[in-house]
């Protein structure tokens, strides 16, 4: 890749990731994170630009057509996608670009960026990732048992990746991310 570095973040809904991710971008100046759109609602306290860009499902149709996504996928009902100009743009100007999306949309961009590094954020166990679910208390029971089933697809899929986080310890977690993205950064100066 020209100048920056292209990382892609997945992990089962629950896992941490977002949490892990938050952390990380404190202590990593050059990071920057992609924000996604999404045809799902807000959560409470979700911000359209900041969370996600909210759209229909029309305007995220058009989107496909006018191939302004990176990559998009269908996730639990909704689409997701990582609009295509805002990452070529932060990668080219020597970014460390954070993708924070599922797998099918992870296994896009492996296949189209060859170079991008693969990072899997796994839960202690399915059942710890229940637990977490339930415990966030934004999703109702449909949801969550939607979110299950997408996990175990996803855990199957950890193999896809070049290196794989176990979310225990959040600090810990956060720490060994830290320090994969720094590796990653001398490796290429
Ligand atoms: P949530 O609805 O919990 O915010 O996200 C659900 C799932 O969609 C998560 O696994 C998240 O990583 C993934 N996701 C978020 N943005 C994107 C995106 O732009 N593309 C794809 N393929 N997945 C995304």
């Amino acid at each position: 890749m020209a100048q920056g570095d292209l990382f892609v973040i997945s992990g089962p809904s629950g896992a941490g990731k977002g949490t892990v991710i938050a952390r990380v971008l404190e202590r990593a100046p050059r990071v920057w994170l992609s924000v996604s759109a999404t045809t799902r609602s807000p959560r409470e306290g979700e911000r359209d630009g900041v969370n996600y860009f909210f759209l229909s499902k029309e305007e995220f149709e058009r989107g496909i057509e006018q191939d302004d996504f990176l990559e998009w996928a269908q996730y639990a009902g909704n689409y997701y996608g990582t609009p295509r100009r805002s990452v070529e743009d932060h990668v080219a100007a020597g970014d460390q670009v954070i993708l924070e999306i599922e797998v099918q949309g992870a296994l896009q961009v492996k296949e189209r960026m060859p170079e991008a590094k693969m990072l899997f954020i796994a839960p202690p166990s399915l059942e710890v990732l229940e637990q977490r679910l339930r415990g966030r208390g934004t999703e109702d029971e449909a949801t969550i048992r939607k979110r299950m089933e997408a996990a175990r697809v996803e855990l199957s899929q950890e193999k896809e990746y070049d290196v794989c986080f176990v979310n225990d310890r959040l600090d810990q977690c956060v720490d060994e991310v830290v320090a994969y993205l720094e590796e990653q950064a001398a490796n290429e100066a």
